[in-house]
């Protein structure tokens, strides 16, 4: 599915606007749910966290 159907909020509009309809955007809409494993991969692969702290 394309477009959550709880919000009504199509994977196109996400890409565009940045936002998600609503907290179910994530498991309703397919590719996004795609989109933000492939992000969390990417996070965990660098592993690092930026210092701060004595700024
Ligand atoms: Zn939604």
């Amino acid at each position: 599915m394309n477009k959550c159907p709880y919000c009504g909020t199509s994977y196109n509009e996400i890409l565009q606007t940045g936002f998600v309809g609503c907290s179910r955007c994530y498991s309703e809409i397919e590719a996004l749910k795609e989109a933000v494993k492939e992000m969390h991969k990417n996070k965990t692969y660098r592993g690092r966290k930026p210092k701060s702290g004595n700024v």
